[in-house]
C-alpha cells in the first residue's frame, strides 16, 4: 500500500487554484469543462438608437425599428449611446436535456428582453455574461429569440484612463462574444467546492488543524478528478462532502447575509443611466429569487424604486410579489441615500417623510432601518431625526475608510447631540459589496487577525451585505452558492440568509444591554473636500432649502387664515423630490461627472422658478384675501415679509420703486429730480441707485413699508491710512487690502482681531489629493499656505451712509483668477458683511478666508441641522488632528466666557479652526471626475460678528438664521391698498412648526 504524501502547503494551494483558474491551464483544468459545447447564434441583427438622450426606449417602439445584420467583433459606440440587438437562436438537437446558456460580451452593460419583458442584466465587468435559455433543453423547444439593449458605458461609466477620470466621450465597445453553450452544472458545483476548500486552506490561520484538513481534502479531490471523465465527479463530491458536513459548535459567530446592490443614484453616469442600472440589477435579483428560495435582497432609495415603477412596470410587479414574501426588502426609509452632513435639518426630515410615505404606500409598511453605507460622514443630529421619523436602527460601513483612526465598534449605540439613541451596525467586512468568499466571511471570525469585529464578547452576530454595486447587477449565482455552502461548516462562522429586521432584532434582544455607546457625530476621516467642491451646487442647495421653507410658511398662513385656500399639495412634494434627489451622496458633495451637474442645475432652476411662483401666489392670496385686511382700491403700498421666527430690524434694499414702476436703474440723483415725492421715502440710495430703508417686521409676519427713522446712522471715515466703519454696535478698521485689522464692540476696547494677523485674509493652498480628486483635501495642504496680497485696486469707499456704509477692493489670485469684494456695515447691524465675487480658474488649488481672533478657547462651535456641535481647535490626539477640515452650516464660532467671534455664511460648508483662527473654505479646483468643476465666477457672502456673552449667544443663532443673509433685505410685494396694517405671528417657532406639521399630516405627501 502506498504511503501518504507529506503535502507542501504552498504548492498544494496553487495546485488547487490552477485547477479552477479561468486564466491558466483552461485546456486541461476543471474550469475549462464548464462549457463543453458551444455554437453560433442563428442570426444577429442590430438597430442603433438615434439619440443619445433617448435613454429609455419602450420595447414596443424598438421592435418596430429596422434591424440589420451585424457580426461578433464589430464595435459599437460612442459613449452613452444605446444599441439594440435581436438574437435568434436555434440550439442543436444533440444538446437536448442539457442546460443551455446564451453568452454575451459587449464590453459594456446590457439588458436582456424576452417576450418584450426585461429579464436579466448583463455586465462584462465581473463576468456576468450568461443568460440561461433553458435548464433542460426540450426537443420541441429549441428556438429562442431575445433582444438585448446595450448601453455604451461600463459599470463605472466611461472614465478616460482611469475610473474617476472625466468620461471619454468617444469610446467604442467591441462585441466580443455572442454564442450559445452547454453549461455543465456538475462541473460548476465542483468548482464551487474546490474554491471553498482552497479558500479555507488558504485563509484559516496557518497551522490550524482545520486548515490542513481543507488542504488535504482539496488535494484528494483533484487526485480523484479526471476532468475528461464526468463519472469521476461524484467521487470528488463525496470527498468534499465529508469535510463540508462537519459542523460548528454552539458558540460560533453568526453572519446574517443579505443580498444588496449599492446603486449610486448618479455618479460617473447621469441620473438617466441609473434608471436603467436599476432594471438590470433588480431583474438579476428576481431571477435569483426564482431559483434560490432562501435568498434575500435589501433595497434602499425610494427614488430608484419609483423610477422603476414608472419605467419597467412588469419588473416592478415582480418586485412587489417578492416584497410581499419578505425577500425583496425595502430599507433605509429615505428618498435617496443622501449626503449625511450638508443637507439642512428640514431636508433630512423630508428625506424620511417622502421616503417612508413611498415605502408605506407601495410596500405596506415604512422601513425600520436607516441605511447609508456609502455616505461621507454622519451628522450628530441624525439619531434624533431618525427617532422622530420612527426609525431606531442604522447601518453604514463608511467609517472603515478612516485614514487615521480605526473606529472602535461595529455594533454599538449611537447617541446624537440631543441624547437620542439608535442601534448602529457597521458590517465588519467593511464593505457593502461582498462576494461571499471565505476570506470575507472569515474576517468576521478573526481567522487571520484580530483587526475586525470589534465587539466580540458583547455580541456574536454581524451583518454581511453581498452583491456587486452600481452596474455590477447585485448578487450573483456564485455568491449565493458560496454562502449556501457555508451555512454551517466547522471552522467558519455560521452563515444565515437573513433580513435586516431579523439581524437587528436579534442584537436588540440578546446583546442590547452589553453594547458600548458612541456620542456625537460619526466623522469620516476622508473626503472632506466634498464640503467645498462644486460651490454653486452647495449655494443652490441652500437657496432652494430656504425657498421651500418660505413657500411652506406662506401657504401655511394662507391655509389657516383663508377659507378657500388651495394648498400646493401637488407642486411642493414634486419640488422637494428634485431637491432631495440632488442631495444624493455623490451629487451634493460635488463628486460626480459634469453631465450630472447639468441635470442638477436644471432641477435647481425648476425649483427656483416654480417655487417662487407658488410663493408669490400664496403671499398675494394672504395679503389680498386675508380676513384681517380690508384692502380698498387706491394707493399702492409695498409690503415687507419676514420669513423667520423672530422680530427683525434691518436695512433692506428695494430694487423697484414703491410704485412698482420696475427696476430702478437710474442713479439716485436722477431719481431725485424725477420723483421727489417718492424719493423722500427712501432713507438712502446705494451706489447702484437702489432705495434703502430700515424696517422692523414681526416674527413670521409682514407689514407695509414703514421706515424706522430712529436708527443711529452708520459712518465711514479715513483714518491713518485705514477706513474706520462704525455703527451703534460695531467699529471695524479696514486696511488697503480689505483686511480687518481691528474690530470692536461699541463701548468696548477689546479688539476681536488677533493683534498680529488681520482678519478677512484670503489664503491659497495646494490641493493635490492622493487619488480622490473631487473628494479629498489632505492634511498636508495646510503646509502650503500662501496669503493673497496682490492688490489690483485698493480699498475705496462705495456707500457713505446713513443706513449703509461700504468699501470695495480687488485682489489678484493668479493670471486667471481674482477676487472682488464689498465690505458692508449697515446701521444697527451686529456684523460686518463681505459680499464676494471670485473669478476662479485654478488647477488643484484651494481658496480659504481666515479670521485670526483674540479668543482663547479649546473648542470651536459649528452650526449643524437643528443644533450645533463642538469640535477641538487643537491637535492633542490623533482623533483631533484628523479633523482638520470639518462640515458646518451657517456659522462657526470661537468663544470664551463673555466674548466670542462668529463667522456667518450664505452657502459655505467647509471650515477649520486651529488655535485662535477660524478658517472657511471657499473654493476648490479638482479635475476629476469633472474637469470643469468650479471653473466659473462665484458669488457668495459671509460676515464677521464679534459678540459679548457666552458661546451660542442668541444673537449668533438669530443672525445666522437669516434666510436671506447675504442678500439685501427680504421679500417684498406691491399691492394696491390704502389700509395701514401690521401683522405678525407672535407664536413661538414650535407653534408655527406644529401648524406646518398639521398641514402636512392633513394630506400626506
Ligand atoms: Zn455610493
Amino acid at each position: 500500500m502506498e504511503q501518504g504524501v507529506l503535502k507542501h502547503r504552498r504548492t498544494t494551494l496553487e495546485r488547487a487554484e490552477k485547477f479552477i483558474s479561468t486564466i491558466y491551464f483552461t485546456d486541461v483544468n476543471l474550469q475549462g469543462k464548464l462549457y463543453p459545447k458551444k455554437a453560433d447564434v442563428k442570426s444577429l441583427t442590430h438597430w442603433a438608437a438615434p439619440n443619445l438622450k433617448d435613454e429609455h426606449l419602450r420595447f414596443e417602439k424598438v421592435v418596430k425599428q429596422k434591424f440589420t445584420p451585424v457580426k461578433v467583433g464589430q464595435q459599437f459606440g460612442p459613449t452613452w449611446a444605446t444599441h439594440w440587438f435581436r438574437v435568434d437562436v436555434e440550439v442543436p438537437v444533440e444538446w437536448v436535456g442539457s442546460e443551455v446558456h446564451l453568452r454575451w460580451n459587449s464590453g459594456s452593460e446590457a439588458l436582456v428582453y424576452v417576450e418584450g419583458k426585461p429579464r436579466q442584466g448583463l455586465c462584462s465587468e465581473y463576468d456576468r455574461l450568461d443568460y440561461p435559455l433553458s435548464e433542460s433543453l426540450q426537443a420541441d423547444n429549441r428556438s429562442f429569440t431575445v433582444y438585448i439593449e446595450m448601453a455604451c458605458n461600463g459599470m463605472f461609466g466611461a472614465g478616460d484612463n482611469g475610473m474617476i477620470a472625466p468620461p471619454d466621450l468617444n469610446r467604442q465597445f467591441t462585441l466580443s462574444c455572442c454564442e450559445v453553450a452547454v453549461f455543465d452544472r456538475r462541473v460548476y458545483n465542483l468548482i464551487r467546492e474546490v474554491e471553498l476548500l482552497h479558500d479555507m486552506a488558504k485563509h484559516l490561520p496557518e497551522g490550524s488543524e482545520r486548515g490542513y484538513q481543507a488542504l488535504y481534502t482539496v488535494n484528494a479531490m483533484i487526485n480523484a478528478c479526471d476532468v475528461n471523465d464526468p463519472t469521476t465527479f461524484q467521487k470528488c463530491h463525496e470527498i468534499s462532502s465529508k469535510f463540508l458536513q462537519q459542523k460548528n459548535g454552539d458558540s460560533q459567530h453568526t453572519t446574517y447575509a443579505m443580498g444588496h446592490a449599492h446603486i449610486d443614484t448618479a455618479w460617473l453616469w447621469p441620473y438617466s443611466e441609473t434608471r436603467r442600472k436599476c432594471a438590470r440589477s433588480w431583474s438579476c435579483t428576481i431571477r435569483l429569487m426564482e431559483k434560490y428560495p432562501e435568498f434575500t435582497f435589501t433595497c434602499s432609495q425610494a427614488q430608484q424604486l419609483d423610477w422603476l415603477r414608472r419605467d419597467y412596470y412588469d419588473l416592478w410587479c415582480e418586485i412587489k410579489k417578492y416584497a410581499k414574501e419578505g425577500r425583496f426588502i425595502p430599507v433605509g426609509g429615505t428618498w435617496v441615500e443622501m449626503d449625511g452632513l450638508i443637507p439642512g435639518g428640514e431636508a433630512c426630515i423630508r428625506q424620511f417623510l417622502l421616503g417612508q410615505n413611498f415605502f408605506a404606500q407601495e410596500f405596506g409598511a415604512p422601513c425600520k432601518e436607516f441605511w447609508l453605507p456609502d455616505t461621507f460622514g454622519y451628522s450628530g443630529q441624525l439619531p434624533q431625526i431618525m427617532r422622530h421619523c420612527g426609525i431606531s436602527r442604522f447601518l453604514t460601513q463608511k467609517l472603515s475608510w478612516n485614514l487615521v483612526n480605526k473606529f472602535p465598534h461595529h455594533t454599538f449605540w449611537w447617541e446624537g447631540i440631543s441624547g437620542h439613541r439608535v442601534l448602529a451596525h457597521f458590517p465588519p467586512g467593511n464593505d457593502y459589496g461582498m462576494k461571499g468568499k471565505v476570506e470575507e466571511v472569515g474576517l468576521i471570525m478573526l481567522l487571520r487577525s484580530s483587526q475586525n469585529f470589534k465587539d466580540k464578547g458583547r455580541s456574536d452576530k454581524s451583518a454581511f451585505l453581498f452583491g456587486f454595486g452600481d452596474g455590477g447587477n447585485g448578487p450573483s449565482e456564485d455568491m449565493v452558492e458560496r454562502l449556501n455552502k457555508m451555512k454551517d461548516i466547522d471552522g467558519l462562522p455560521r452563515v444565515k440568509m437573513s433580513t435586516p429586521d431579523e439581524f437587528f432584532s436579534a442584537v436588540e434582544e440578546e446583546d442590547g444591554g452589553n453594547l458600548c455607546r458612541w456620542t456625537g457625530e460619526l466623522y469620516l476621516e476622508m473626503h472632506n473636500g466634498t464640503y467645498t467642491t462644486h460651490a454653486r451646487v452647495k449655494k443652490m442647495n441652500r437657496l432652494c432649502e430656504m425657498l421651500l421653507h418660505d413657500v411652506e410658511f406662506v401657504h401655511t398662513v394662507a391655509f389657516i387664515e383663508l377659507i378657500a385656500h388651495v394648498y400646493p399639495y401637488g407642486q411642493l412634494p414634486k419640488l422637494w423630490k428634485l431637491l432631495l434627489l440632488n442631495q444624493f451622496h455623490d451629487v451634493l458633495p460635488g463628486s460626480s461627472i459634469g453631465m450630472v451637474y447639468k441635470d442638477a442645475h436644471e432641477h435647481y432652476e425648476e425649483i427656483m422658478t416654480q417655487g417662487n411662483e407658488i410663493l408669490a401666489k400664496g403671499f398675494r392670496d394672504v395679503v389680498r384675501k386675508g380676513n384681517f385686511l380690508f384692502p380698498k382700491p387706491g394707493q399702492t403700498k409695498c409690503i415687507i415679509r419676514n420669513n423667520l421666527s423672530f422680530d427683525r430690524t434691518e436695512v433692506i434694499v428695494i430694487e423697484t420703486e414703491p410704485s412698482g414702476s420696475g427696476p430702478a436703474k437710474k442713479p439716485a440723483k436722477k431719481r431725485q429730480k424725477r420723483s421727489p415725492q417718492k424719493q423722500a421715502k427712501a432713507q438712502q440710495y446705494n451706489s447702484e441707485g437702489h432705495a434703502l430703508y430700515c424696517v422692523n417686521i414681526g416674527s413670521y409676519g409682514y407689514s407695509f413699508l414703514d421706515p424706522v427713522t430712529s436708527i443711529q446712522p452708520a459712518e465711514v471715515q479715513e483714518q491713518d491710512g485705514m477706513y474706520v466703519m462704525k455703527n451703534s454696535l460695531l467699529e471695524a478698521h479696514i486696511d488697503q487690502q480689505g483686511r480687518v485689522v481691528h474690530m470692536y464692540l461699541a463701548g468696548s476696547d477689546r479688539d476681536a482681531v488677533d493683534k498680529e494677523y488681520p482678519a478677512n485674509q484670503f489664503v491659497m493652498y495646494d490641493d493635490i489629493p492622493l487619488y480622490w480628486d473631487a473628494w479629498d483635501v489632505m492634511d498636508y495642504h495646510m503646509e502650503t499656505r500662501k496669503a493673497v496680497t496682490d492688490v489690483i485696486s485698493e480699498t475705496e469707499v462705495l456707500d457713505q451712509g446713513p443706513l449703509r456704509v461700504s468699501l470695495k477692493f480687488s485682489l489678484r489670485i493668479s493670471d486667471k483668477s481674482r477676487i472682488n469684494q464689498q465690505i458692508i456695515l449697515d446701521a444697527g447691524s451686529p456684523f460686518l458683511r463681505f459680499n464676494t465675487e471670485v473669478e476662479w480658474y485654478e488647477n488643484r488649488r484651494m481658496l480659504k478666508v481666515e479670521f485670526p481672533t483674540s479668543v482663547h478657547a479649546r473648542e470651536a462651535t459649528y452650526d449643524i441641522q437643528f443644533g450645533h456641535i463642538r469640535r477641538p481647535n487643537h491637535r492633542n490626539t490623533s482623533w483631533d488632528t484628523a479633523r482638520f477640515e470639518v462640515c458646518g452650516h451657517k456659522w462657526s464660532d470661537l468663544s470664551e466666557h463673555g466674548f466670542g467671534v462668529a463667522v456667518l455664511n450664505d452657502c459655505k460648508y467647509g471650515h477649520s479652526a486651529l488655535d485662535n483662527v477660524l478658517r472657511m473654505s471657499l473654493l476648490r479646483s479638482p479635475k476629476a471626475p469633472d474637469r470643469m468643476a468650479d471653473m466659473e465666477t462665484h458669488t457668495f457672502s459671509y460676515a464677521l460678528m464679534p459678540h459679548a456673552g457666552i458661546r451660542m449667544d442668541p444673537h449668533t443663532l438669530t443672525y445666522a438664521l437669516m434666510h436671506h443673509f447675504g442678500k439685501d433685505g427680504d421679500a417684498h410685494l406691491h399691492i394696491r391698498s390704502h389700509a395701514s396694517f401690521r401683522y405678525g405671528w407672535r407664536h413661538t417657532p414650535s407653534h408655527t412648526l406644529s401648524c406646518l406639521m398639521q398641514v402636512l399630516f392633513r394630506r400626506p405627501m
